[in-house]
């Protein structure tokens, strides 16, 4: 018999009774097909921020935004209640949630006494928003005759103790996975489990980190043998460039998982590569597919994957940045100065997003946050203040506002002139590349562009994520 398959559906896929209504029409069609769904469910959209964003003014002793939250919360849960579940009000999973909203309130003024929010605490808190959807979603269901039932992910998914970016010990995740949540997918129930939440061996909740509904979809899918996972999301899939930016982008059938992280490194809102590499490791083809659009396009997501030669996948683009440039003719065969430079900055707390280096030696680039130039600069002057002095350091500046645009392909490996093609295409949209970077896996190429360049690149490139060469 085929495994089960694994349905993820986001914040916005449950966000609204019209929302939840859909999600649940989706695994009842998947059910009555036989096609055994698991169930994983994020919080409606908005409720994590809003637990964490007041568990964290409470802890600073400002306990007056803990009604006004729960406040909306409730009113959120209440419309789906009110719109979806005969019994309304009534029905007990209201009383659930409920109680799941007292808890809000004691911890967080729990947290405005002790006047501290610890890391423990705030899992505690953040989890609240799938112990609602999760049991919500699950009596939607089963009023629909679905026969599902609500699991918490605390007694299936075992992480360390690292709260807020707890990291699963898939071993015992699959034993728990095998005795607890494999029995009901044999008797025919489709279980709805808590997405984002987990715990300690000794039973302490723990989340996998923001947006970590994935990773458990992606965690249960591998200990089931899953056949396949429907990350189901408000979107179709992944595009081959913002449609915001591009409204001629369509969605990009097939990427495999380098170019997936790729693409999430350059800025790109896909998933996040480690939350979904248990399911790429275990071989499960993984659909990014769109709840308000299920028939429409979606994207396939494999290991490895034929690539088309020549052929750009997908552009992204990281915008708001600066170049920082430390120049001078006295940088020239001297160590020692790359890794000073890069010390400095991460003294700064500062993260790199790309670096490069001219041959002649005479000067290092690197982009980072335009918002942190502030800090990098005046760091990069006290470090090397002697040099300044000498002048073996001529100076050292930031060129902003800039953005770094990134074509991303696995075709882009070993086939000559790509670069030709996409340097081309710039120059005769009278673009200027300020600077360029490709890593050594050659599946992504950047180019620092000036902000105001932005959309003009991105339109000039694109063509080529469209073309079979
Ligand atoms: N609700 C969690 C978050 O907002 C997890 C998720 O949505 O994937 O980060
Ligand atoms: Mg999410």
């Amino acid at each position: 018999m085929a495994g089960p398959l694994v349905m993820k559906f986001g914040g916005t896929s449950v966000g609204t009774p019209e929302a939840m209504a859909q999600a649940a029409r989706l695994v009842r069609q998947a059910y009555e097909a036989g096609r055994r769904p698991v169930v994983v469910t994020s919080a409606l959209s908005g409720v994590t921020d809003l637990l964490l964003n007041t568990a964290r003014i409470a802890a600073q002793g400002r306990t007056e935004h803990i009604p006004p939250a729960r406040q909306e919360i409730q009113a959120r849960h209440r419309a789906i209640v009110d719109a979806l579940l005969p019994q309304g009000r009534q029905d007990p999973v209201w009383f659930l949630i409920q109680h799941r909203l007292d808890r809000f309130t004691q911890l967080a003024e729990a947290m405005a006494v002790l006047g501290e929010a610890t890391p423990r605490g705030l899992d505690a808190v953040a989890a609240l928003g799938e112990r609602m959807s999760a049991p919500l979603l699950a009596r939607v269901l089963e009023v629909q005759g679905v026969p599902a039932v609500s699991v918490d992910a605390a007694e299936i998914i075992v992480t360390d103790d690292h709260f807020q970016n707890a990291v699963p010990d898939m071993q015992a995740t699959r034993q728990r996975v095998q005795a607890h949540l494999q029995p009901l997918v044999e008797e025919g129930r489709v279980p709805v489990v808590t997405g984002f939440l987990a715990a300690t061996p000794e039973g302490v909740t723990t989340t996998l980190g923001r947006g970590g509904s994935d990773y458990s979809a992606s965690i249960l899918a591998a200990s089931l043998e899953a056949e396949e996972v429907w990350i189901w999301t408000d979107v179709n899939g992944v595009m081959t460039a913002d449609p915001r930016l591009v409204p001629e982008a369509t969605t990009v059938p097939v990427l495999s998982y380098r170019e997936v992280a790729e693409l999430a490194y350059f800025g790109a809102k896909v998933l996040h590569p480690r939350t979904i590499r248990p399911v790429i490791e275990a071989g499960i083809p993984l659909r990014v597919r769109n709840t308000f659009d299920p028939e429409g396009p979606d994207t396939l997501i494999v290991a490895r994957r034929d690539a088309v030669a020549g052929r750009v996948m997908a552009l992204t683009v990281i915008q708001h940045l600066a170049m920082v440039i430390v120049e001078g003719r006295g940088m020239l065969g001297v160590p020692g100065v790359a890794a000073r430079t890069f010390a400095a900055v991460a003294g700064t707390g500062t993260s790199v997003l790309m670096i490069s280096q001219a041959s002649s030696e005479q000067s290092i680039c690197f982009v980072v946050p335009k918002s942190t130039t502030g800090d990098v600069i005046p760091a990069l002057e006290a470090t090397f203040a002697r040099e300044l002095d000498r002048r073996d350091i001529d100076r050292i500046w930031a060129m902003e506002p800039v953005a770094i645009v990134t074509a991303v392909g696995e075709g882009m490996r070993q086939t000559p002139g790509v670069a030709g093609r996409i340097f081309g295409a710039l120059g005769a949209a009278g673009i200027n590349i300020i600077a360029i970077a490709q890593g050594a896996s050659e599946v992504a190429l950047s180019m620092v562009v000036a902000q105001e360049d932005v959309v003009p690149a991105l339109r000039a490139l694109h063509p080529l994520t469209q073309e079979v060469p």
